[in-house]
């Protein structure tokens, strides 16, 4: 067990990618905190299922949008479990559409929920972790930050944004045993992907070299890594998980 005696936080983490992520550090050996926004039902069964296998793991309710909701998060975190070793923001959204006629409320919403959350949880977790000088913190983008995909300007924004801000933010804290960085998952069977995958359906697995869909606990593994000891010395990266999508051979 490569985090026993930690404790995470793990934004997003009542479904799809965030619910593996969980179930991947807890198994690890962390205590594990996670926050949803709607999920409340699935949220709490995670919780006893966490239990059943032994897990200790505590589900709170917060918009990753609201500054005021991460304090909080982070205080109620700190005020049960004394530390947080282990920041793991992967709530987000997708509002695709074109540019032309994408509303301001679908720019705002995929911004805030994506980039803002992450300064959001990063600055109000910071501090605890600058006291104890150490900490994992890790973002999760997307391939779609580099690739020009039509109807995804919001959603590229927002993740390119998030690799430049792991970059910044490694080099600010690195001194005091706090890495920093990010994983870019490919295509991904969770609910954000069903709709293309509904259009698409067996073309997608054709432009993906390893012939397959990721799972989410193709993320959880890489977090893992990226929230151990044995990553000490890797800061300011992003890890692309894509089963080789990206790499253009098509
Ligand atoms: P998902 O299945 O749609 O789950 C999204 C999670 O984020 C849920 O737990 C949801 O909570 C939470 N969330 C959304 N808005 C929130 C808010 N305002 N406040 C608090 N929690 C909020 O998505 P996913 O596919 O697992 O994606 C997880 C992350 O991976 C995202 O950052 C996504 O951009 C990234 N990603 C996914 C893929 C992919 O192929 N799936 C590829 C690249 C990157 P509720 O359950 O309460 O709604």
């Amino acid at each position: 067990m490569r985090l026993a005696g930690k404790i995470a936080l793990v934004t997003g983490g009542s479904r799809g990618i965030g619910k593996a992520i969980v179930w991947k550090l807890a198994r690890e050996g962390a205590k594990v905190a996670f926050v949803y926004k709607a999920s409340a039902e699935s949220a709490e069964k995670m919780v006893s299922d966490l239990a059943l296998d032994q897990r200790e793991a505590i589900a709170l309710q917060a918009d990753v949008k609201s500054k005021k909701d991460a304090e909080a998060t982070v205080e109620k975190v700190l005020e049960k479990w004394g530390k947080i070793d282990i920041l793991v923001n992967n709530a987000g959204v997708i509002k695709d559409g074109l540019l032309a006629t994408m509303p301001p409320e679908n720019w705002a919403e995929v911004i805030e929920t994506n980039l803002n959350s992450v300064y959001n949880f990063c600055h109000s977790a910071m501090r605890s972790m600058m006291s104890a000088r150490y900490g994992r913190i890790i973002n999760m983008s997307s391939v779609a930050a580099n690739c020009g995909n039509p109807g995804q300007s919001n959603y590229a924004a927002s993740k390119g944004g998030i690799e430049g801000f792991t970059r910044c933010l490694a080099t600010e804290i690195a001194r005091r045993g706090i890495t920093v960085n990010a994983v870019a998952p490919g295509f991904i069977e969770t609910d954000m992907t069903v709709a293309v995958r509904n259009a698409a359906g067996s073309e997608i697995e054709k432009h993906i070299p390893c012939r397959r869909l990721g799972q989410p606990d193709d993320i959880a593994n890489a977090v893992a890594f990226l929230a151990s000891d044995e990553a000490s010395y890797i800061t300011g990266h992003v890890l692309t998980v894509d089963g080789g999508l990206t790499l253009g051979g098509f």
